[in-house]
């Protein structure tokens, strides 16, 4: 199954899909211009009609681009119909034939190349051990549990050996468990092979712990890519950090940068933060960004932000406390709770954070 992977360019490509009831053109996807490297697992991720599945749609070769061009590797591919791509499309439906065996099933790519049988048969048997199929070949697709079907999906779409692994939302009609081992599976067979892949998925636990790399999307618009520690930490919008996790967000007036610490104030408190997004400027309203688990308590007055515990829920490894403050209700996410103070259910506390655990954004909601 060896073969060298290939990155994935996208050249300034954008999307238009006329609209014939006299309404403006529907802007899928808009000027999207990325590398995808060779052997990555990179997820396109962002909210519902947000243009991930144009984006897939348009390197599998299933839409064409309105403007500019798609390249596998250093061939352009941008007019190229998909069985002319190096490419495979796993979908959510799982597409399987009922009427097939799981063997019949996956051998069937490899059969319409009109491959010799033997041949055919050492891959489909490779294959099948690959997703841990290895004893289900002779089974119908009725006869096995979703998990399973979805593992003959995708080894029917790896059979072929593309070069790129093309895979939208694959998981979601698997339960919550299963779609945790799957997305396990899939992460582990990609490695192995080496191919690159692209996983659309509006699910950010998904896209965060499968991925290489996260491209976020909203309307059309790649908002921001990066690792998804990058893209958890050091969101560059209100729209980014809040899509990929819960995020707190305190209004405050940009007072001075020194070095590399900003100096807020915050009510009629000082805060400093050390990092930034590059649209911040000295003198901006902005917002400070913070996740709940960067948060902790001090007594009441000796942090930025007071408020009263409201209430409080054990998650065995972690508290989470809401808390009612002049900012509103703030989440503050305690790690470890026995190994620290907890504040009870209408107790006066002060919030606080340390510089390089926030991040100032810009105050835009968007
Ligand atoms: P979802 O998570 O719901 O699948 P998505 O992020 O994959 O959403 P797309 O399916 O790429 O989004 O759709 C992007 C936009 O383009 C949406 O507004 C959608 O309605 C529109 N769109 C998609 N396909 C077509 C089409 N064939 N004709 C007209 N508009 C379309």
């Amino acid at each position: 199954m060896e073969k060298k992977s290939v990155s994935v360019t996208l050249q300034h490509v954008t999307k238009r899909f006329k609209n014939t009831r006299g309404k403006a053109d529907i802007i899928a996807v808009n000027d999207a211009d990325f590398v995808i490297e060779a052997g990555e697992l990179v997820t396109l991720l962002g909210p519902s009609g947000c243009g991930k599945t144009t984006t897939l749609r348009m390197i599998a070769g299933f839409e064409l681009p309105t403007e500019g061009k798609i390249f596998i590797g250093s061939e352009d591919v941008t007019m190229l119909p998909p069985n002319k791509r190096d490419t495979a499309t796993m979908f959510q439906s799982y597409g399987l034939f009922p009427h097939m065996s799981v063997f019949d099933n996956v051998a069937y790519g490899l059969k319409l190349r009109g491959l010799p049988v033997e041949e055919i048969s050492r891959r489909v048997n490779e294959t099948l051990v690959l997703v841990g199929l290895k004893d289900y070949g002779d089974r119908a697709p009725s006869k096995l549990s979703g998990g399973q079907q979805q593992r003959v999906a995708l080894a029917r779409s790896l059979i072929v050996t593309p070069s790129v692994l093309l895979l939208d939302e694959p998981l979601s009609n698997l339960d919550a468990l299963l779609r945790e081992q799957m997305r396990i599976e899939i992460r582990k067979i990609q490695k192995s092979l080496g191919i690159t892949a692209i996983y659309v998925t509006h699910d950010r636990v998904e896209a965060m712990s499968l991925s290489d790399r996260v491209v976020v999307m909203k309307d059309g618009y790649v908002r921001q890519i990066g690792a998804p520690d990058e893209i958890y930490e050091a969101p560059d919008s209100r729209f980014v950090a809040g899509f990929v996790g819960k995020a707190e967000f305190f209004p405050v007036k940009v007072v001075s940068k020194d070095g590399g610490l900003w100096t807020c104030s915050l009510g009629n408190k000082t805060v400093q933060v050390a990092q930034a997004a590059p649209d911040v400027n000295v003198g901006d309203d902005a917002v400070v960004m913070a996740r709940p688990e960067s948060l902790r308590f001090e007594e009441k007055g000796k942090g930025y932000i007071d408020g009263v515990v409201r209430l409080n829920v054990y998650l065995g490894n972690s508290m989470e406390s809401f808390v009612e403050t002049s900012f509103g209700e703030v989440l503050v996410q305690l790690d470890d709770p026995r190994s620290k103070k907890v504040y009870r259910e209408g107790e006066e506390v002060s919030i606080a954070f340390t510089p390089d655990r926030v991040r100032l954004l810009s105050k835009n909601e968007d």
